[in-house]
């Protein structure tokens, strides 16, 4: 199956990139994606997955976490910090914590909650207006921000400009969490994600590579 192939990708750019066999974690975002289809990925063993909205995310992932338990849940879309609480409950990692407001608003809930997920903040490397994300230059006091609240961010992610060459974002978004002291790098999807690997992706996320075509 795809995954195999998606798998051996992955590895093979590790390995061209000098880092170490299995230092890059494969996201398969199951997004919009059939239900078999997550289930046949599901069943050839893999258990980390993405998805961009919490309603679509609650709608089929407690039944799959029934007969998988460990699967690993990340929220990749744009939270709304009225949908905060149901997130922190469904996900295990949130990439998208982009503004003062949200990363508050996960303080308080976890706070309540007594849990929180692992956090990346989404950087914003290409400034597009209609993207979420931090500006590259208002990153490091947002993180800043996070450190004092206490909130456990691991890294940082970006999804790049659809026009233009994703190696500079990588490197971009590598060298602001480089200067923050941040190992970890969501970066890379199906068309260039072993660009990504190269300039230092940790977590590569892939949907119709992996899966197929997403139905419209
Ligand atoms: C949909 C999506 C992906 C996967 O995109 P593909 O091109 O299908 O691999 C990756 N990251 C984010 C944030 C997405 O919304």
């Amino acid at each position: 199956m795809a995954l195999d192939e998606i798998a051996a990708r992955v590895r093979a750019a590790e390995d061209k990139a000098g880092r170490a066999t299995g230092s890059v974690m494969l996201v398969a975002v199951s997004k919009k994606q059939p239900d078999e289809r997550v289930e046949d990925v599901l069943k050839a063993g893999h258990r980390v997955f993405g998805e961009n909205r919490v309603q679509e995310a609650q709608g089929k992932w407690p039944a799959f976490r029934e007969r998988f338990p460990d699967v690993e849940l990340h929220m990749i879309g744009p939270l709304q910090t009225n949908k905060v609480r149901q997130a922190i409950g469904l996900f295990d990692v949130i990439q998208t914590v982009d503004r003062p407001k949200l990363a508050r608003a996960i303080a308080r809930v976890a706070g309540e909650e007594g849990r929180c997920p692992d956090l990346f903040v989404q950087v914003n490397t290409g400034e597009e207006d209609q993207k979420a994300g931090v500006s590259p230059d208002e990153t490091d006091a947002l993180l800043t921000l996070c450190r004092d609240l206490g909130l456990p961010v691991k890294g940082l992610m970006c999804i790049p400009p659809a026009e233009e060459e994703p190696a500079l974002h990588f490197a971009l978004l590598a060298k602001i969490a480089a200067r923050n002291g941040l190992d970890q790098l969501s970066m890379g999807m199906s068309a260039d994600f072993e660009t990504a690997i190269v300039l230092g992706a940790t977590h590569v996320r892939i949907g119709s590579a992996l899966f197929g075509e997403r139905p419209v």
